[in-house]
């Protein structure tokens, strides 16, 4: 197995932020998940909290997604997580993998103002991290269109089909182009 973030095929700007951050090699689920996301394909993995996970997707995500220009409202990619503490969490190390590529970012959750994320939205965002039911809210309040997106990662997903976000999930699906990548992450499969 490759022992380095660039055998993984990670790019250079990407790289250089993890040694920054004193990343000095790649985690299990890191080594087994980045390349096959890094090849366009779909994923399922089996992750717990702790090993990794967040780089697992965020990385492949933003070499993805990082080198287009993202229209208003019209997110390149779309991580959905059960919690906002989970969203706010992830989307902060999307933006700090992300810094080398100018990735832009926005956290989406319930309980915060609509306002603030769709003056977010509407300036155009790489990567939107989002819970699911207010992903959909904004879906159905046209402030987010997922017919641009590349790839969606669902993070947690066991957490997500306990708290009964089960229906959400597939309609925020529907919304997506049958071509997006796929990477859906759990403790349990
Ligand atoms: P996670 O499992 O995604 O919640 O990550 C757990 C912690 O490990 C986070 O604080 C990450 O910043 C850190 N981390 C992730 N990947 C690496 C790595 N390859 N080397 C060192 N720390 C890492």
């Amino acid at each position: 197995m490759s022992d380095t973030f660039e055998a993984l095929g990670l790019g250079t700007e990407l790289v250089t932020e993890l040694a920054s951050l004193g990343y000095e090699e790649p985690t299990p689920i890191q080594k087994a998940a980045i390349p096959p996301l890094l090849a366009g394909r779909d994923l399922l993995g089996q992750a717990a909290t702790g090993t990794g996970k967040t780089a697992a997707f965020a990385l492949p995500i933003l070499q993805l997604v990082g080198g287009i220009k993202p229209e208003p409202l019209k997110p390149l990619a779309l991580v959905l997580v059960p919690t906002r503490e989970l969203a706010v969490q992830v989307c902060e190390a999307c933006h700090r993998y992300g810094k080398g590529l100018g990735i832009a970012v926005a956290p989406i959750y319930g309980g915060q103002e609509f306002h603030r994320q769709v003056v977010a939205l509407r300036r155009g965002v790489h990567v939107v991290v989002a819970t699911p039911g207010r992903a959909l809210d904004h879906m159905r309040r046209g402030t987010l269109d997922l017919s641009g997106l590349r790839i969606v990662a669902l993070d947690e997903a066991d957490e997500m089909l306990d708290m009964g976000f089960a229906e959400d999930l597939e309609l925020i699906l529907e919304g997506t182009p049958e071509t997006r990548q796929t990477a859906l992450f759990s403790a349990t499969l």
